[in-house]
């Protein structure tokens, strides 16, 4: 199959409301260009550098998104042009964004990562942190991020009822902080191997890599 085969047999089994990140890490810009061929705007990287390098040489309409674990000071490459960071796991991490975001006059849509799988290696805030961010004095100031809303990974297990379980439990803290972030459509959650599962239980975008462009090599 090809990859533009692959993206609309995916587009087949998503709801229209639910929006495709096509996780291109990894992968030449050839490869972007042919899903972007086939109408793909969206485009998700890992790494900071690599998604830079496609930003400068690919169409200036591909909305970049950075889902991958971000450091604080590799912040600046993308604040001209990230259009959603996935990844934010510390209010420091805002902060930076924030100062970042200011010298090229954007707001720069943010979603906190939430801790939600059994595995120790997965980022993110539990809810406890996650609260202390939104509830930091300094939360509201911040003018130049804005939260849009939250993201998760479950545990990599063939075990479906524990990623439904991780998912599900994703989808409450989800609703629970709609009821004092009123405005955060965005529930990211679901990958290749769990985005059925992760639809079931609410999510509103998914992060699908090896299903559209097929496995990658890292070596
Ligand atoms: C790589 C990656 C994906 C995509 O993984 P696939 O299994 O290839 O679909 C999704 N989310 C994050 C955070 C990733 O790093």
């Amino acid at each position: 199959m090809s990859i533009k085969d692959n993206l609309t047999a995916i587009k087949d089994k998503l709801p229209k409301e639910v929006t495709l990140v096509a996780v291109s890490k990894t992968k030449p810009n050839e490869a972007i260009l042919e899903a972007y061929e086939a109408g793909q705007r969206v485009f998700g990287e890992n790494k900071i550098q690599e998604m830079t390098q496609k930003w400068e040489t690919l169409p200036k309409d591909i909305k970049w998104h950075m889902i991958g674990h971000v450091q604080r000071n590799k912040v600046k490459y993308m604040a001209e042009f990230v259009s959603l960071i996935h990844g934010v796991d510390s209010f420091r991490l805002l902060l930076e964004i924030n100062k970042q975001a200011k010298k090229y006059d954007r707001v720069i849509p943010c979603l906190l990562q939430m801790h939600i799988a059994e595995e120790e290696t997965k980022f993110g805030l539990d809810k406890t942190e996650l609260y202390a961010v939104i509830n930091s004095h300094d939360f509201m100031a911040l003018e130049n991020i804005k939260v849009v809303g939250l993201m998760g990974m479950a545990t990599f297990t063939k075990d479906e009822r524990q990623i439904r379980k991780e998912f599900a439990s994703l989808k409450s803290i989800f609703d629970d902080l709609k009821q004092k972030l009123p405005d955060i459509p965005v529930l990211s959650m679901g990958m290749s191997g769990d985005y059925a599962i992760a639809i079931e239980e609410g999510s509103t975008m998914v992060r699908i890599g090896s299903s559209i462009f097929g496995a990658r090599n890292y070596s």
